[in-house]
């Protein structure tokens, strides 16, 4: 059908849509349609009611595509790409420590820039429309500057808000990063630094409070954290129990569990996110249950170093008990991929082989922990996650003509399991298509990839670092 002729003017209407808008009836329009105004959803349902109330100035018929809220993917170290994959394996602890330390000495600005930007990009091609950086880019402006480019949502941190000793807390023998040494001065003069950016609620760069967390952060430093967040409602963010090492490093200190000395000290509330949760004890689930904080689960980047956490780790507890668990992918080494849909299919099966049992976490799940819930987790709720009328307009359409997408049986199974992150056609970011036909609308591919490869290059030997061969490589 054609718009009505009394239909209002808008910028964009996408019809024919197998549209799931994950609002709080999880309501799905089998031929559904959705109008934006600027950055904004002005209208959405079914196909007959959308197109006799508004007319776009561009209208796109999906044919019957699934539709569902843009990925938000919530814990991210965005802007080291340039050492994916660079350290052969096996990798220990020790050597990820040194090799960060060492990558995060050796980064210049333009290098978090481009790397960025190629990250930013792999989000958006596997259909994430928002991410949080987790506070450990030397120069947020430069992320910021690729998230505009690419046109992806970002909400940013301040940089390496720490002191207690680097990632490996007091006891980490690695060299320390110069840029931002891990002492309580430069911590409490950092702190709040990208808050500036929350003028306008709706532009697509955004701030929170982050600090390292993971044995890294004084009680005093953590407190004044939580304080600022709380005073600009913005969600305080951290790193926290990846493994057994850092959970007993914090135990020692604290006298106690981590999240039990936490709650004690009312920092765990619905605008507290920490990163892993790996290796938490009955106790701290206790402590958390009903606080509504969010967790975000990374179930590729445990599994990556073998922490366990699929046999031992209380994610699929905790989002039974009245915390908010989302996704992450964490950073390049760990996990290979910034992909969210990934994430879920991961958690999804861990769940499911630590209950023994297929009645665990179910395809919905995933995509309410890559979409809603991450929202929570970013503190954006209020404005991203899911597609209702007066939200901000971001929004994935799938391809139907890769061989995945067929049959069209159930389809929230078929995306979770069988699509995944491919066939992404279309998305749309703040009302804004940056990605058609399965390409950018907005950077140039080639050019991307190029500069990302030469600033790894770039980067690695100013560290001094040879990527080593396994197996022998005949160069002539
Ligand atoms: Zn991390």
């Amino acid at each position: 059908m054609t718009p009505a002729a009394s239909a209002e003017a808008c910028d964009l209407v996408v019809y024919g849509a197998y549209l799931v808008t994950v609002d709080h009836e999880r309501r799905i329009f089998a031929d559904g349609a959705i109008a934006v105004a600027g950055r904004r959803i002005v209208g959405i349902g079914s196909v007959r009611d959308v197109r006799s109330r508004w007319r776009g100035a561009r209208e796109i018929d999906v044919h019957g595509a699934l539709l569902h809220p843009g990925f938000v993917e919530c814990h991210m170290h965005i802007s080291i790409h340039a050492g994916r994959n660079a350290i052969t394996e096996p990798v220990t602890w020790e050597s990820q420590q040194r090799f960060y330390s060492g990558l995060w000495n050796a980064i210049e600005d333009e290098d978090e820039y481009v790397g960025s930007r190629l990250a930013c990009l792999e989000l958006a091609l596997h259909g994430a429309t928002a991410f949080m950086e987790c506070g450990t880019v030397h120069q947020p402006d430069a992320v910021a500057k690729a998230a505009e480019e690419v046109g992806i949502r970002a909400v940013l941190g301040d940089p390496f808000v720490w002191d207690q000793g680097g990632f490996g807390g007091r006891g980490d023998k690695s060299p320390p990063v110069f840029r931002a040494p891990s002492n309580e001065q430069r911590a409490f003069a950092v702190l709040g630094g990208q808050l500036f950016r929350n003028s306008d609620p709706t532009a697509l760069v955004q701030g929170h409070v982050a600090i390292i967390g993971m044995a890294t952060c004084s009680e005093a430093l953590t407190l004044e954290a939580k304080a600022l967040a709380r005073r600009h409602s913005v969600v305080l963010n951290q790193h926290q129990s990846y493994g057994q090492e850092d959970a007993i490093e914090d135990a020692a200190r604290f006298g106690k569990p981590a999240m039990v000395r936490f709650k004690e000290l009312s920092i765990l509330d619905e605008r507290t996110t920490f990163a892993h949760m790996n290796a938490l004890d009955d106790a701290e689930v206790a402590a958390m249950t009903n606080t509504g904080m969010s967790v975000v689960w990374c179930p590729l980047a445990s599994m990556m170093y073998g922490v366990g956490a699929t046999t031992s780790g209380k994610h699929f507890q905790l989002s039974q008990c009245g915390c908010n668990v989302a996704l992450g992918s964490d950073s390049p080494n760990y996990t290979g991929r910034f992909d969210t849909g990934a994430q879920a299919f991961a958690a999804i099966l861990a769940s499911r082989e630590q209950a023994r049992s297929a009645d665990a976490l179910k395809a919905e799940d995933g995509l309410v922990m890559a979409t809603i819930n991450g929202a929570k987790a970013i503190g954006m709720a209020d404005r991203i996650g899911s597609l209702e009328v007066g939200k901000l307009a971001d929004f994935v359409v799938r391809r139907r003509d890769i061989v995945e997408s067929v049959p069209r049986t159930n389809r929230i199974q078929n995306l979770i399991y069988s699509s995944r992150s491919k066939g992404i056609d279309t998305v749309v970011v703040n009302g804004r298509i940056i990605v058609e036909s399965g390409n950018s609308t907005t950077v140039d591919l080639e050019r991307v990839l190029h500069t990302a490869q030469a600033s790894s290059d770039r980067v690695l030997a100013r560290m001094g670092f040879r990527v080593q061969d396994t197996w022998p490589v005949i160069r002539s």
